[in-house]
């Protein structure tokens, strides 16, 4: 892997819905004492900014304007807080139907303007694992390490039900894995940086990896990308 010309760590880690990268991506940050950054957390702040405004998911341009104002800060200090114009959201923005929203919403222009400017920002804090869909493709080109990180689609949404009931939400895996599928066709079929491997990309399948091993490849590959 080729040194990149920077003294800061960033790992950019992007991958579909399910892959496992926000439980490695922090696994990954506690080891090497780096901030971790959740910029689907961001989308999905936004996304829920949109529907307590009662605005259309569709109407791009309210939607947008909704962004462009909107302060999305991630609290490094505890459990990943998320705030939103000043309100705690962590909880809020993981239900189905934020979830089934964020990815139209994702998908504009003016929302991806304003929230890459606030992870760039997030990323001038210091060294940080930041994961996503367009991390090492458009958030962070100079990225350190760049891992795509995939597993079976079976898998995937094994780990997505089992995670929503673990917190106690009802849900149908059938209709878990549909929602996934879709919103994954969503991601990568849009125009504006859509989900797709940055060519310097490691692809990492953690089909049948534990969250620890895939832990453990990463930063051996951090390691790697130093030397
Ligand atoms: O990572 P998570 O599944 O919470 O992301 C929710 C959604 O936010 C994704 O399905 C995608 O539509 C959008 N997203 C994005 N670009 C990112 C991170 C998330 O478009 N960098």
């Amino acid at each position: 892997m080729k040194q990149k010309q920077q003294q800061v760590l960033q790992i950019a880690i992007d991958g579909p819905a399910g892959a496992g990268k926000s439980t490695v991506a922090k696994l990954v940050a506690k080891q090497l004492n780096l901030f971790y950054v959740d910029t689907g957390a961001m989308y999905r702040a936004i996304t829920y900014k949109v529907l307590i405004n009662q605005v259309q998911f569709e109407d791009e341009l309210n939607v947008s304007q909704i962004a462009k104002t909107a302060e999305v800060v991630l609290d490094h200090t505890d459990e990943g807080t998320v705030w939103c114009d000043g309100e705690n959201v962590t909880q809020v923005i993981r239900s189905p139907e934020i979830s089934r929203a964020v990815s139209t919403v994702a998908a504009y222009a003016g929302v991806r303007e304003r929230l890459v400017e606030l992870q760039r920002r997030e990323a001038e804090r210091g060294g940080v694992v930041m994961d996503g869909r367009d991390i090492g493709t458009h958030v962070l080109p100079e990225a350190s390490l760049k891992i795509f990180l995939t597993a079976s689609q079976q898998e995937r949404a094994n780990r997505r039900w089992r995670e929503l009931v673990k917190a106690g939400k009802n849900v149908v895996f059938e209709e878990v894995a549909q929602d996934m599928r879709k919103r994954d066709r969503q991601d990568t079929e849009r125009e504006v940086s859509p989900l797709e491997p940055a060519q310097d990309a490691v692809i990492l399948d953690t089909t049948g990896l534990s969250v620890e091993e895939t832990a453990a490849k990463i930063v051996a590959l951090t390691q790697e990308a130093g030397r």
